[in-house]
């Protein structure tokens, strides 16, 4: 049977629709139907061979609700494989495993009718969630939950970016009761308002301090020049935690603007802890993700629009089958 993909052969090059064999799971792999994808901007980083070492030709896509043959519903998230014996894996930071293999990235994703998965690494859905509104808990939502614990106890959050996480950790941080500053590109009225519609107290310019000093930042935008920027903004012994996988070189700044015991951080990938505690809480706060729905073979158009900084929340891929 054959399956409809969207294949990256070449960085650079937009995505072309393929028709391959299923795949087949190997010993511990599960197969997916695949239901929906999300879009996320590590996807566009591989794409435009920012992330350079992905496996080619390679099917993106990390955020993954499918269903199992046993009819489960299963979410796969961007961490797919991990050793399971190394320092890190034995020690709950397989997130920093350095044999890790990754979803759409060193194994074929979810831009595709089909997937196998480690099932190790696959999470059951909660149910309240429609399969489009579940994906973009499974990095978005992940990787901003992971931020936001790493930022500590801050009550006074600045967001920098207000793209698929940010939006999804806002209602979290609101949720703990904290207060939200968001940081936008200057001029970027739509994402200011959409941030004020989710919470914050106050949304502006990215690059000038805020109303009042941040007690933690957390950097969803690729940008470097934000790391000085949220430094400024933020409070004596505060955190800024850079939250992408991929940023632009960070200028340099004055000591001063580290002194008395700031933190710059990042955040890389995500634990199966971080899943399981995260899809737990979703439900409870409760989550609400707001999405723009694209077909499989449009997903360019979707990264296109994600690149331009014109998606309000997560773009996902809607993906039915031909089965
Ligand atoms: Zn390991
Ligand atoms: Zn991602």
């Amino acid at each position: 049977m054959a399956v409809r993909a969207m294949v990256l052969h070449a960085p650079g090059q937009p995505l072309r629709l393929e028709e391959l064999p299923i795949p087949e799971p190997a010993a511990g792999q599960v197969l997916l139907r695949v239901l929906a994808c999300g879009v996320c901007r590590t996807d566009l980083h591989i794409v435009d061979g920012e992330l350079t070492r992905p496996k080619l030709p390679l099917v993106p896509g990390h955020q993954i609700v499918g269903t199992a043959e046993d009819g489960r519903r299963l979410g796969v998230p961007w961490l797919g494989w991990t050793c399971g014996e190394c320092r890190f894996c034995t020690t709950g930071r397989e997130n920093l495993c350095e044999r890790a293999r990754f979803t759409g990235y060193d194994l074929d994703g979810g831009y595709a009718e089909y997937a196998v998965a480690d099932e190790r690494f696959c999470f059951p859905l909660p149910d309240g969630y429609p399969d489009l509104q579940a994906a973009p808990l499974l990095c978005a939502g992940l990787i901003g939950y992971r931020s936001l614990r790493l930022a500590g106890d801050a009550e006074r959050l600045g967001l920098y970016g207000f793209g698929a996480s940010a939006h999804i950790v806002a209602q979290v941080a609101r949720h703990e009761g904290r207060r939200l500053f968001a940081f936008v590109r200057s001029g970027d009225e739509r994402a200011a308002a959409f941030a004020r519609e989710l919470g914050a107290d106050w949304a502006g310019d990215s690059l000038q301090p805020g109303p009042e000093e941040l007690d933690a930042a957390i950097i969803f935008a690729p940008a470097g020049e934000l790391v000085p920027a949220a430094l400024r903004a933020t409070a004596r012994g505060g955190t800024v935690v850079c939250a992408g996988i991929h940023m632009s070189d960070i200028p340099s700044f004055p000591y001063e603007r580290l002194w008395h015991e700031r933190v710059v951080r990042s955040v890389a990938n995500l634990t199966r802890r971080d899943g399981t505690e995260f899809l737990a809480l979703a439900p409870q706060v409760p989550v609400h993700t707001e999405v723009e729905t694209y077909a499989l073979e449009a997903a360019n158009e979707a990264l296109g629009r994600l690149r331009a900084g014109g998606v309000r929340g997560a773009a996902v891929l809607a993906v039915p089958s031909a089965a």
